[in-house]
C-alpha cells in the first residue's frame, strides 16, 4: 500500500446506549479503492458517519492525510478534502443538475505533501457522467434514482476531494447504472482519488476494489485483497450477500 490517506484505529461508536462499532481499524492508501463489506446492519454506514464526525458518541483515532480528525466537526473534515456520498443521496430536487453541481464547488487543494489533488469542473464531470451531460438543466426531482446517485457523486467531486466515502453506490439502482458507477470509480482511481466504499455484494466490489474489510456486528472479521476475498467462499457465505 502507498502512503495512507485515511487511517482508522480503535473506532467505537454508539447510538444512545447501543454500542454499534467495536474497535474498527482500517486504512486506505493514496489512489486505492477499498471496500468496506458486510450485510445490512453490519455497521458500514455507521463507520462512515463516525469517520465524518457525524456520530455524537464515538471514540478512537482517525487520521486523514496527516491530520488527526478524530475530534473535528463534519464541516471541518469536509474542508480538509474528505468527501462523503451518503446512501440517501440528498440532492436538491428543485435545482437543476448544473445548480446542484455548483453547490458542491470548493477551491482546488493539495495533498499534505504539496502535490496537487485532482481538480474537477462541471465540464469534466458531465463528460465523466454522460447521462448527466444529456440533462444539465433537468431538476433533480425529475431524475431517476440512479441519475440522482450519479449527481450526488458528481456534486461531491466538485469539492475536489482527496478521498471519498461512498456509501453503497450500487444499492437500489438499475444494472446499467451499476455498471456506469463501476466505470466511474475506476476513472476516479485513475485520476488519483482514493475511495472507501461500502458494499454488500462481492460482485460489484470485485469490479472496482483493491482490498476489502469485512464487517459483522460492528467488528472487522476479515481483511485482505479483493482477489483473496473473491476466492474465499467461506468468508463470503459467513458474512456477505452472495
Ligand atoms: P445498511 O446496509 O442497512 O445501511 P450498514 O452496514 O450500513 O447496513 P448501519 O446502518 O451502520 O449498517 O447500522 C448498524 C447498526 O446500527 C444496525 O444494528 C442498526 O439497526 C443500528 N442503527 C443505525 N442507525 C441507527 C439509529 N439512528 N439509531 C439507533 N440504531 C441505529
Amino acid at each position: 500500500m502507498s502512503a495512507p490517506m485515511l487511517t482508522v484505529d480503535g473506532l467505537r461508536a454508539s447510538y444512545g446506549a447501543a454500542q454499534i462499532l467495536y474497535d474498527i481499524g482500517l486504512d486506505v492508501g493514496r489512489g486505492e479503492v477499498v471496500a468496506l463489506m458486510g450485510r445490512n446492519g453490519a455497521g458500514k454506514t455507521t463507520t462512515m458517519k463516525a469517520v465524518m464526525g457525524l456520530m455524537a458518541q464515538s471514540a478512537g483515532r482517525v487520521v486523514f492525510d496527516g491530520h488527526d480528525i478524530s475530534r473535528r466537526q463534519p464541516y471541518e473534515i469536509a474542508r480538509l478534502g474528505l468527501g462523503f456520498v451518503p446512501e440517501d443521496r440528498r440532492i436538491f430536487s428543485d435545482l437543476t443538475v448544473l445548480e446542484n453541481l455548483d453547490i458542491g464547488r470548493q477551491a482546488p487543494r493539495k495533498f499534505s505533501d504539496g502535490i496537487d489533488a485532482p481538480v474537477w469542473t462541471e465540464q469534466k464531470l458531465l463528460a465523466l457522467f454522460p447521462n448527466l451531460g444529456e440533462m444539465p438543466n433537468r431538476p433533480g426531482g425529475r431524475m431517476s434514482g440512479g441519475e440522482q446517485q450519479m449527481l450526488t457523486v458528481a456534486r461531491t467531486l466538485m469539492g475536489n476531494p482527496l478521498l471519498i466515502l461512498l456509501d453503497e453506490p450500487s444499492e437500489g439502482v438499475a444494472p446499467v447504472i451499476v455498471e456506469m458507477m463501476a466505470n466511474t470509480i475506476l476513472e476516479l482511481k485513475k485520476a488519483g482519488v482514493s475511495i472507501l466504499l461500502s458494499e454488500q455484494n462481492v460482485h460489484f466490489a470485485e469490479l472496482v476494489s483493491d482490498r476489502a474489510y469485512v464487517l459483522e456486528k460492528g467488528q472487522i472479521r476479515w481483511n485482505g485483497t479483493m482477489t483473496e476475498l473473491a476466492g474465499n467462499v467461506d468468508i463470503q457465505r459467513a458474512y456477505l450477500t452472495v
